[in-house]
């Protein structure tokens, strides 16, 4: 496992223990971790805070020149909400842990010349297709539905 996307599934593991949703993420920089974040919809009572933005919010302000050397690793594909930051920063490369239990913005991404790489990682997996069976109201209301 890729050290960085293990960090991003920690998070999401963080997030499950407080009692949110379990989707986690950090930001890349130089091979180190610049800003790491997890989803607090349930715990902030925050509808912006998807953890791709919590790792976003927790890095602080960067400059341009920082966020196109960037990657941005999150255990799930992501939303229209998380990929608009994404292209406004123009971070140049995704690494996705899953796409099977939502599909994000990923055509959108990759028409704007972002790099994706999804790795379908099983524990990824596992750990949204369990939050969804148990949690389908939590989960709904954060994807919109
Ligand atoms: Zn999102």
């Amino acid at each position: 496992m890729d050290k960085f996307m293990q960090a991003a599934i920690d998070e999401a593991q963080k997030g499950l223990d407080e009692g949110g949703i379990p989707i986690g993420s950090v930001i890349v920089y130089q091979n180190k971790i610049i800003g790491r974040g997890h989803n607090r919809r349930v715990q902030s009572g925050s509808p912006i805070l998807h953890g791709e933005m919590d790792a976003f919010e927790n890095a602080g302000r960067q400059s341009a020149q920082v966020y196109r050397q960037c990657t941005l690793y999150t255990t799930l594909s992501p939303c229209s909400m998380c990929s608009g930051a994404i292209l406004l920063y123009e971070i140049p490369k995704i690494v996705i842990g899953e796409n099977q239990t939502f599909m994000g913005e990923e055509k959108v991404l990759r028409s704007k010349g972002v790099e994706l790489s999804v790795l379908q990682d099983k524990s990824c997996i596992q750990m949204m297709q369990n939050f969804i069976a148990k949690s389908p109201e939590l989960w709904n209301e954060d994807i919109g539905v």
